[in-house]
């Protein structure tokens, strides 16, 4: 191959991601990955988005990333979740067929210029005197280039957990990565971590009593995730999911064998996500519950494999059948894959900056799993980033560092870089204080231009976009100028009982009231934001001039290099949380825990005072 400009390693979702943005914007990019088959696999279920995610994956598709895309093109059903709560916090999900995902994924990794897919173990990373120099596979070759990403998501040194069994695996029927670990800790002077997550049991579709179960079917009026899908001819063949319980049956079977659970035996040490817990943690925490949803998804159409949503586990295989037969519809199931356990290796992401790139070795990025964070979006999110900033680096071009008020994006890496994690990160809407900005539907008005910048959107996203801003601008000019009763179309949208399709059908019949309600059938997304913008008018105005205050810190810049031993008034405890998370910014200092507006005070009073010294230096 052309000798690379970045490797990266790793095809799962961040890898993907990585990969697809270093070459499209015209880096030679090798992507190393243990197994090319398997790039793309959902190691959990077989799902794309939801709520605070399916906005992370609209933030993708903007950024002209692949993961949107893919949903869209292998969805088996659409729901928006959270509809009974403010339009800001809908959350845009699809059920996915798990093999066709991959396929997309590789045929559209395949169809990239600049791109060479490579199978093989990446053991170690290559340093010289403070730079990445490349990487070394198992087999001894090395591959060299300035700048390598790493994405190994839940593969270094995995160990899987069933009962009292435990075997080394990335995740289940995949050799794990051993050797990385010790290399990042002794070429790239990086500290690891320890954190866990699992997996429920599969089951044979036609062992299961349908008619036992409530049935859920999917949006009858389905909404892409990319702007690249066109919303009118959109129809997935949509399949229904089926809707179960456990009981105290279930959970007596769980009770009685919970010292035979790797969590609570004391074989698993490490920390799980609390949001996503285990069957056994959700029995004990909520004791007084007796029952839990359960949602049986499909996991393809060309397979009859189902995935129990809320049964995740990783009990012995004599509990996992006892308590899956003792759950109404599952009395007789067939069990194709019983649910698991696995502990890795992260690396604690406060020692990387706001670029993803480490502290300790230059043109070393990080993304993904590997990060601290768990979900295919976050992790998809954090390899595109840290992909373009990779080829913006080499190209001695800028860094991309989005905002807190510009993408849930933003939000998450600057709370990974600059709080760290307890246990893996999962996007939530409360972690964004600018929520009401932050929507799934204004995506593309919030990081098109961003794109455009920086060679991330191609030729084809312009124009969708520009048909979309030209078809947004329009409908608002109509919504403020046609009124009904002294009051115009967007003051009557920013009532929140006031629905779209009921201020559309009572705006009489004008020719202005006309053309809008063509433009809500031929751009239905353009007209969405901007009811949407109307709704929310008064409350981003206030926000915005929060956001004001606070982006004013975030320009100030902190240079690298300051020693803050040497700020004679700063506290103790804020010298070393700073000189340990070295933040980029007045605005991320403020953010560390366990630094006080006394501590900015300070320095940002010593900050300026450098400042004069270099420009009198300078004189
Ligand atoms: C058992 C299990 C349960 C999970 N449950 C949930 C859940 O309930 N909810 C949720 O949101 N997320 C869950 N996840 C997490 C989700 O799968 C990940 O967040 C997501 O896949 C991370 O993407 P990634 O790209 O960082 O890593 P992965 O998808 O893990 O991909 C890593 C890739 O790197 C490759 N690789 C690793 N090391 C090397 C190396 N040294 N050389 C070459 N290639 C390498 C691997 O082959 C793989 O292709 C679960 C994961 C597992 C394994």
């Amino acid at each position: 191959m052309v000798r690379p400009d970045i490797i990266v390693v790793g095809g799962g979702h961040a890898g993907i991601e990585a990969a697809a943005a270093a070459a499209r914007m015209g880096c030679q990019t090798a992507l190393v990955t243990m197994d090319v088959r398997a790039i793309g696999r959902m190691s959990c279920n077989p799902a794309i988005g939801g709520i605070g995610k399916g906005q992370i994956v609209r933030e993708i598709d903007a950024l002209g990333g692949v993961m949107g895309l893919a949903a869209d093109a292998t969805a088996m059903q659409f729901r928006m979740l959270n509809r009974s709560k403010g339009k800001a916090v809908w959350g845009p999900r699809c059920q996915s067929d798990r093999h066709a995902y991959e396929r997309f994924v590789q045929a559209h990794l395949a169809s990239l210029a600049n791109l060479e897919i490579i199978q093989g173990e990446v053991t170690a990373v290559l340093v010289e005197n403070g730079h990445v120099r490349g990487a070394r596979l198992a087999d001894g070759q090395e591959i060299l280039a300035p700048a390598v990403v790493l994405t190994a998501g839940t593969f270094l040194s995995g160990v899987l957990h069933r009962g009292d069994r435990t075997w080394p695996g990335g995740r289940i029927g995949e050799s794990a990565a051993g050797k990385l670990s010790q290399s990042l800790r002794e070429n790239a002077g990086l500290t690891l971590g320890r954190l866990k997550t699992g997996t429920c049991a599969r089951l044979a579709a036609e062992s299961i009593d349908y008619s036992k179960c409530e049935r859920q079917d999917g949006d009858a009026q389905p909404v892409p995730f990319s702007l690249l899908t066109d919303p009118a001819s959109f129809l997935p063949r949509q399949a229904p999911c089926w809707i179960t319980n456990t009981n105290p049956r279930v959970h007596a079977v769980i009770r009685d064998n919970l010292a035979r659970s790797p969590m609570y035996s004391g074989q698993i040490t490490a920390t799980g996500p609390r949001y996503c817990p285990s069957i056994e943690t959700k029995v004990v925490r909520f004791a007084d519950k007796d029952r839990h949803q359960l949602f049986l998804e499909p996991e393809g159409r060309d397979t009859n494999w189902v995935y129990i949503n809320g049964l995740s586990t990783s009990v012995p295989v004599d509990v996992q059948e006892a308590m899956i037969h003792a759950v109404e519809g599952l009395e007789h199931a067939q069990i194709l894959q019983h649910g698991y356990a696995i502990e890795y290796d992260y690396v604690p992401p406060t020692q990387l900056a706001s670029t993803l790139e480490t502290k300790t070795v230059a043109g070393l990025y990080l993304a993904g799993q590997l990060n601290g964070t768990t979900g295919y979006e976050e992790a998809a999110a954090l390899g595109l980033m840290a992909g373009a900033n990779a080829a913006r680096k080499l190209r001695g071009q800028g860094e991309i560092v989005l905002g807190r008020e510009q993408a849930y994006i933003g939000v998450m890496i600057d709370d990974l870089v600059t709080k760290g994690v307890l246990e893996p990160y999962r996007m939530f809407t409360s972690r964004a204080e600018h929520r009401l900005q932050l929507r799934a539907d204004n995506a593309d008005m919030r990081l098109t231009e961003l794109a455009r910048s920086v060679h991330l959107a191609d030729e084809a996203r312009l124009a969708a976009f520009s048909a979309l801003a030209a078809a947004a601008d329009r409908a608002m000019a109509l919504l403020r100028q046609i009124r009904i009763d002294g009051q115009s179309l967007a003051e009557r949208l920013a009532n929140p009982q006031m629905a779209l399709a009921h201020v559309l059908q009572t705006a009489g019949d004008s020719a202005a009231a006309g053309e809008l309600r063509g433009l809500a059938a031929s751009a239905p997304r353009a007209v969405e934001i901007v009811a949407a913008d109307c709704l929310y008018a008064g409350y981003v105005g206030r926000q915005q001039r929060q956001v004001a205050q606070m982006t004013q810190l975030d320009r100030r810049l902190i240079p690298p290099s300051l020693d803050y031993a040497a700020i004679a008034h700063l506290r103790h405890e804020a010298r070393q949380r700073l000189a340990e998370i070295r933040p980029r910014t007045l605005g991320q200092a403020l953010r560390i825990s366990g630094i006080t507006p006394a501590d900015i005070n300070v320095l940002a009073v010593h900050l300026h005072a450098v400042l004069h010294a270099e420009k009198d230096d300078a004189r």
